[in-house]
């Protein structure tokens, strides 16, 4: 067993980091006041291999594991989660395709994916339908050579932004068992019947684009299908299974910038004529904030490097992503406590890593739905 890290597994962290801190900082209390959409910092950060990375080699991407993925999303999550989640997303739902596409859809879409020319969304949640997306009810239905979609989706990252969408569809209502009634389908934007509307206000993560997603009659060729017919909802819970391990890692690298500025503030702010960081309650805080995220660290480490050696563990992956969630959002309300009223001011990063943090117990599983998964492998 071998806990260090290769020199270039060293040499990804710090790239990443090094270019969330040069690109991603400065952008990112306008991307996040302004709820603007950061596609340049998508396009250069596709140049470092950073969009789609695990995308292989020979679909034009950097061909990297999970694990290195996660080294990734970690550091640049360091910085600012709404950024990272823009470029973590734009090839989101790439994996469906590189899991269970076609040669044909492989090399239409994984290539301008991985060169950051492409955005792509995976459309799967509904109004009616979140945590329980087996009931999702946005149908196709096969009339020659085409499917006809209609429905709504509800949140979905990249809506508006997005060259296509992976949509989880309702094709097989009749199937005996609810987990084989669903496809996924590809589905080119601006289509016919198809409309975006943005949704804007949300409390973080205001630098990622979300939308509600309309189908009315949407058109696609048949050979848009993800895949076998009736398999969407396997091959979902599949991608899941890989990717909640990127989410966790966002956990954590949120957490360890909290920490980042939390130390860096105590510091410097004096409090009874000595810095606030010599008081030894502020040091166990600071030493409780940074356990937990340590433990989250490995529990995310070891789930990815699972996923890349063909053995993923959906208990891991699910104790990784809701702890590291979890930890995020109480490290976070720490970090923003010690910095007193300053905390609660716009100017101050901490306050944004505070509104992003809570996301991470609401999408790609809700940390109920985490625990559901835990709970059915464990009792
Ligand atoms: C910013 C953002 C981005 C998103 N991006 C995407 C995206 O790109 N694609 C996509 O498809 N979706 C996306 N989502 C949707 C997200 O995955 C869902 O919001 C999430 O899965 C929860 O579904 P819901 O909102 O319908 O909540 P519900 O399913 O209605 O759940 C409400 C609450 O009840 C709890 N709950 C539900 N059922 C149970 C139960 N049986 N027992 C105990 N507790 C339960 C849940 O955990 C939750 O706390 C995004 C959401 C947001 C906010």
């Amino acid at each position: 067993m071998d806990f260090d890290l290769s020199e270039e597994h060293r040499l990804i962290q710090e790239t990443a980091y090094r270019f969330a801190v040069n690109e991603i900082a400065p952008q990112a209390k306008e991307c996040d006041r302004a709820e603007k959409y950061p596609r340049e910092i998508v396009r250069q950060a596709a140049e470092l291999g950073f969009v789609g990375p695990t995308i292989p080699e020979e679909y034009g991407g950097a061909g990297y594991g999970f694990f290195e993925h996660s080294l990734i999303v970690e550091q640049m999550a360091r910085v600012d989660l709404g950024i990272t989640q823009a470029i973590e997303s734009a090839a989101f739902g790439s994996q469906n395709i590189v899991f269970f596409g076609t040669e044909e859809q492989k090399r239409k879409y994984l290539p301008p994916l991985a060169a950051g020319e492409m955005i792509a969304a995976g459309a799967y949640t509904e109004p009616d339908a979140g945590t329980d997306i087996a009931a999702a009810r946005t149908k196709a239905v096969r009339e020659g050579d085409q499917w006809v979609i209609t429905g709504n989706k509800m949140f979905i990252t990249n809506g508006t932004v997005c060259d296509f969408m992976a949509v989880f569809c309702l094709t097989d209502p009749q199937a005996a068992s609810p987990y084989e009634r669903h496809s996924l389908i590809l589905v080119e934007s601006g289509l016919p019947g198809l409309t975006a509307t943005p949704i804007k206000g949300k409390m973080g993560l205001r630098a990622s684009d979300t939308a509600e997603v309309a189908f009315e009659g949407v058109r696609v060729p048949v050979g848009n299908l993800i895949g076998k017919q009736g398999q969407g909802f396997k091959q979902l819970m599949h991608f899941f299974d890989a990717t909640r391990t990127v989410v966790a890692s966002q956990g954590v690298g949120l957490a360890q910038g909290a920490l980042d500025l939390a130390i860096a503030y105590a510091k410097e702010r004096i409090t009874f004529g000595r810095p606030l960081i010599n008081n030894q309650a502020i040091q166990f805080t600071l030493a409780e904030m940074a356990t937990r995220i340590e433990m989250a660290r490995m529990a995310t480490y070891r789930a990815a490097w699972l996923v890349d050696q063909g053995r993923p563990n959906p208990k891991l992956n699910s104790m990784a992503k809701y702890y590291a969630g979890e930890t995020a959002v109480w490290v976070c309300d720490q970090a923003l406590q010690l910095h007193g009223g300053y905390g609660y001011i716009d100017e101050y990063d901490i306050q944004r890593f505070y509104r992003d943090a809570k996301i991470l117990e609401i999408y790609e599983g809700t940390k109920e739905a985490e625990k559901m998964v835990i709970a059915k492998r464990t009792i």
